[in-house]
């Protein structure tokens, strides 16, 4: 139970409901802005805050990283060094291959098929 008789400005928390002096609270940041809210629930927020701080930036390092390791590889590449390729880069890859046989328009759609087919069989190792 709350003891009022020691608060100069007793006050609920707009957020808990629970009683607490005014001049103990905090400003709120993120769940009642410009509003002053109790200790507890002020050390609540400042968790909550700084976890969606943590994913944010996790999620911007991985969103960094994955271009990263798809630009260095395609330099690698280009320099000639034979990379193992991952599953979802060899489909990737004979998708733009498929993309760029149907791009160039041929004449013959039997010859466009045999085509797809030789760039499948190359990116799968096959050939
Ligand atoms: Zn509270």
């Amino acid at each position: 139970m709350e003891n009022f008789e020691n608060m100069e400005e007793p006050t609920p928390c707009i957020h808990c409901g629970e009683w607490f002096d005014l001049q103990d609270g905090y400003g709120s940041e993120k769940w009642h802005p410009n509003t002053t809210i109790c200790d507890n629930c002020r050390t609540k927020e400042i968790k909550e805050i700084s976890k969606d701080e943590e994913i944010e930036d996790l999620t911007e390092n991985l969103s960094d990283a994955e271009d990263n390791v798809v630009r260095y590889r395609k330099r690698l590449r280009e320099l000639g060094v034979l990379l193992t390729e991952s599953k979802s880069e060899k489909w990737d890859n004979l998708d733009e291959e498929i993309s760029k046989i149907y791009e160039e328009q041929s004449d013959s759609v039997g010859q466009d098929l045999t085509d797809v087919g030789l760039a499948a069989a190359e990116a799968f190792e096959y050939l």
